[in-house]
Formats: structure tokens, sequence, C-alpha cells
């Protein structure tokens, strides 16, 4: 009676790869919904902020009891296999399901990685103060440090090396974490095997190739502002 369940529970486990793939993809959908609504109106007002907020919770909530649901499966296996006569699957998973369950509170979900930073990214967008330096003195945002697109002291690199032109879609090579924009790498691609990153001074003698490159969002995110807040601001010397 034991071998049924433990090969279903098995097999289910196998399809959780999915669901976790599914709840980190929700947690980035929700902080990026979270800060292009802050971006549209910073006083987003604070219940929309709060469900937004709960929403990504709820994300935390359901990895975590994933995690749990894993844990309790591999506890009653072994306790199974350990066993002779027929212990009950069902129950030494519930007890140790339950277990792990009331060992989490709301206060542990708020430490999870994916929630802190949401947090810490909302923070950022709403001190406007803050952001209109960066572009105006160019000091660099702990984000965009970060994802490495900043050397100190220096410009955001917002044109594409290849096309001088600015970037729309940035994506980030993995190995000199010099940017380039997807359209122009294609291209570059298409038109000969050989192509090295074009940045002045670049120690990476690889050539380019679409695997060692990621979307970069965060520059993505700092390029629309910024052509927002320098397109606010010719408007205004104009008048
Ligand atoms: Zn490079």
């Amino acid at each position: 009676m034991t071998r049924a369940p433990l090969g279903v529970i098995e097999q289910a486990i196998g399809n959780l790869a999915k669901v976790d793939e599914y709840l980190a993809t929700g947690m980035e959908m929700t902080t990026n919904a979270t800060l292009d609504l802050l971006e549209c109106d910073k006083d987003l007002n604070e219940e929309t902020l709060s469900d937004l907020k709960n929403v990504m919770l709820k994300f935390v909530e359901m990895e975590t009891e994933l995690g749990h649901f894993r844990s309790a499966t591999e506890h009653a296996k072994q306790a199974i296999n350990g066993s002779n006569d027929g212990a009950n699957l069902e129950e030494i998973f519930d007890d140790k399901f339950r277990e792990l369950s009331s060992a989490t509170d709301a206060d542990a979900l708020k430490e999870h990685k994916a929630y802190k930073d949401m947090l810490q990214k909302v923070t950022d967008m709403l001190q406007p103060g803050e952001a209109e330096e960066q572009l105006s003195e160019n000091v660099e945002s702990s984000d965009l440090e970060r994802s490495g697109l900043i050397v100190t002291q220096q410009d955001v690199v917002t044109k594409c090396p290849f096309m001088l032109t600015e970037m729309t879609n940035p994506v980030q090579n993995t190995i000199c974490k010099h940017n380039y924009d997807k359209a122009s790498v294609v291209q570059m691609l298409e038109a000969r095997k050989n192509v090295r990153c074009p940045m002045l001074g670049c120690d990476n003698k690889k050539n380019l190739q679409m695997a060692d490159l990621v979307e970069n969002s965060d520059l993505k995110r700092y390029i629309e502002k910024k052509a927002r807040q320098t397109g606010g601001k010719r408007t205004r010397k104009h008048i």
C-alpha cells in the first residue's frame, strides 16, 4: 500500500519545479508592477501599495508552503522506508507539515529576500530627491551599482556601444558586465560570427553569444525614467 502513494508523491514533487518557476515569475512581476505604478503616480495610495505587498507575501507564503511540503514528504518517505509495518504515510506527512507550518509566522515571511527587495526598491523610488540627483550629478543608484552598470564618477551608459543610439532593450554581458541594445546585438550577430564586446578597454575577448547576455531590467527602467525626466526638463527650459 505504501508503494503507490509514494510514487505518486514523487511524481508530484517533480512537477513542483514548474510551480517554483511560476512563483518566482509572479514575485518578479509583482515587484515590477508595483514600481511601474509608483513611477506613474508617486502618491499611489497606501491601500493599493499595501495590497501589492500582500500579493508579494502571498507568493512568499506559497513558496514557503511548497518547501514545507517537500520536507514533510521527504520525512514521511524516510519514516516509511525505516518501518516494515503499515506506517501511515498520510499521517506522518500531515504531522510534519503541520509542525513546519506552525513554526512559520507572518514575520518570518517578511524576511524573504523577494519581499525585502521589493520594499527596498519601493523606498528607493519614493525618494525623488535622490533620483533627481542620480541623473544630474551621475551618482550611482544602489540598483544600478548592483547590476554592474556604473563605474564610480562616470555617466551611466545608456547608449548602445554598437549603434551609439539610446538603448531601448538593454541586455548585459554576464562576462564583462557591459550593456548593449538587444536589437543591435542580434543584428551584429546576423551580419558576422566573430563579434566582441565593443566597449573601449574591455578585457573580454570572448565572442559575443546570446547565451552570455541577460536582460537588464534595472537599466531599462533607468533609461525610461531618464527619457521622461529629460523630456520634462527640456520642455520647462523652453518656456
Ligand atoms: Zn565588455
